[in-house]
């Protein structure tokens, strides 16, 4: 598979993976809200016929008549009411004279049963086909053309009733009141409820699609980066290790040619054949060390080591390279040892990397400056030179591996362009940062931040 389709496939299949678990979360979550609104809202129904009902029996108990045939009665107590075998007065306000204050009172109906179970009394608009005998049931939800409807029934006391109860041994109940309404408007709140999940859901969908597939972009950006950075580095590595490796072959070759009388060539050749065995086998360590360098964070061999012998070891070795080049190296190392937790070796290689740079990049009269300072918990070594400096959009490539700023100049020079590389990585290893400061033409300052392990103040 290409790498295109391959980058195209898992971009697909994260979108996919994204846009479905995101649907699945939505749904439920969505399901869940839509359970608890209707649950709420049925819940709110019920308590608000419970407080009706509630009310209509404290209202009509002290009024009931003690009497086995109460029909009489009740027709004057309730005169909106329709009693049972007699012509009905179809303008019923009985449940709004007792439910001021509650919105749509129009819907409720209510209906009265003897103890018996015999419906007494009812209003005139309670559903039609409703049966003459009593469902004890507390709540019962039924459906009569077409329109559903909501009962709650509670038991009528009498004062009477209880005395006589008491004394005749006959049910305690005075009747029962039966209190019901119609469930249309639950029934359009639930249906209105449904209609925007169902619109709803789809362009949230559609939009969780349209975002997992631009997410799935800038999660694998970096992966593809990072792609392209690794096969540009394999080219880059074939590129570096090509020349020498030719080289390497050629004088082979020539060795194999050349005349058995020609000694001093063949000492010459064999010298060739070192130093490009020797270039090949650095690249190869360099590039080794730089592998190993990002794979680890933290190095088990790591001890402390103290930065002031460090510098001067390295201003030491690398002033006679100095000297050779006309260039005044200058160390400023305080007195007081700085310590820093690290791989000594590495240390060493990534200060030598730069101190190395400025003497190779500075031309000769210049001046190169390596210093060492403390600041807050932070030691400083900074390497500070009067050379050809780099600019501004090339300071921000050269930490790059292989990048030259004049390749063939460099190259000339024996460089492979890993130098800031390993030095940058080294540093980062060390949980510390390397950072430039130059203009082109006046000098290049480098600097190399380290955590330090012993506090020490800033020399004056
Ligand atoms: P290597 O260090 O691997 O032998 P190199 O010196 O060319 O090769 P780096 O040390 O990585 O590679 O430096 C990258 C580039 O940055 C160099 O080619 C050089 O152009 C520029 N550079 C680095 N240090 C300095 C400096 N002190 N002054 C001016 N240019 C510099
Ligand atoms: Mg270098």
């Amino acid at each position: 598979m290409k790498t295109s389709q391959l980058f195209r496939h898992s971009r697909l299949r994260l979108a996919f993976w994204y846009a479905l678990v995101m649907g699945v979360i939505l749904s439920l979550s969505g399901f869940g809200m839509y359970r608890s609104l209707v649950q709420s809202n049925w819940k709110a129904m019920e308590s608000e016929m419970e407080s009706i009902a509630g009310t209509l029996h404290d209202s009509l108990e002290p009024m009931l008549p003690a009497s086995e045939e109460p029909t009489n009665v009740l027709k004057r107590i309730l005169p909106e009411l329709c009693l049972v075998g007699q012509p009905c007065n179809l303008n019923p306000s009985l449940i709004e004279r007792h439910t001021t204050g509650i919105s749509d009172r129009n819907t409720y109906y209510i209906r009265l049963f003897n103890h018996q179970g015999q419906l007494l009394a009812f209003s005139p608009n309670q559903p039609t086909n409703l049966s003459q005998t009593l469902n004890s049931d507390p709540w019962q939800t039924f459906t009569s053309q077409r329109t559903r409807y909501h009962q709650f029934t509670i038991i009528l006391h009498s004062a009477d009733t209880d005395y006589l109860a008491h004394q005749q041994g006959l049910n305690p109940s005075w009747g029962y009141l039966q209190l019901g309404r119609t469930l249309k408007p639950f029934d359009a709140e639930v249906k209105r409820i449904q209609a925007i999940l169902i619109i709803g859901f789809p362009l949230v969908l559609g939009f969780v699609v349209v975002s997992s597939w631009w997410l799935s972009r800038l999660a694998m950006q970096p992966i593809y980066q990072s792609y392209q950075q690794q096969q540009q580095f394999t080219a880059n590595a074939a590129h570096e290790l090509r020349s020498p490796l030719a080289s390497l072959l050629a004088t082979i070759e020539a060795i194999l040619r050349r005349q058995p009388s020609q000694p001093q060539d063949l000492t010459k050749m064999l010298h060739t054949l070192e130093r490009q065995g020797r270039r090949l086998s650095n690249l190869i360590t360099d590039l080794l060390l730089l592998t190993s360098l990002e794979a680890q964070s933290y190095s088990k061999r790591f001890q402390s080591c103290c930065l002031n012998d460090l510098v001067s070891d390295l201003i030491e070795e690398f002033s006679e390279l100095a000297t050779i080049a006309d260039i005044d190296l200058i160390e400023q190392i305080p007195d007081e040892p700085i310590y820093v937790l690290g791989d000594e070796s590495q240390l060493y290689r990534l200060v030598s990397n730069l101190i190395a740079n400025a003497v190779q990049y500075t031309s000769s009269g210049g001046q190169v400056v390596v210093s060492l300072t403390t600041k807050e918990r932070t030691a400083l070594i900074r390497i500070k030179d009067t050379g050809i400096g780099i600019t501004t959009e090339e300071q921000s490539r050269i930490f790059e591996r292989f990048y030259r700023v004049d390749s063939d100049r460099a190259r000339k020079n024996g460089g492979t362009g890993l130098g800031l590389a390993i030095a940058q990585a080294i540093a980062y290893h060390h949980q510390g940062h390397l950072t430039v400061k130059s203009q082109l033409g006046t000098g290049s300052l480098f600097t190399i931040y380290l955590p330090c392990t012993v506090r020490t103040s800033e020399p004056s």
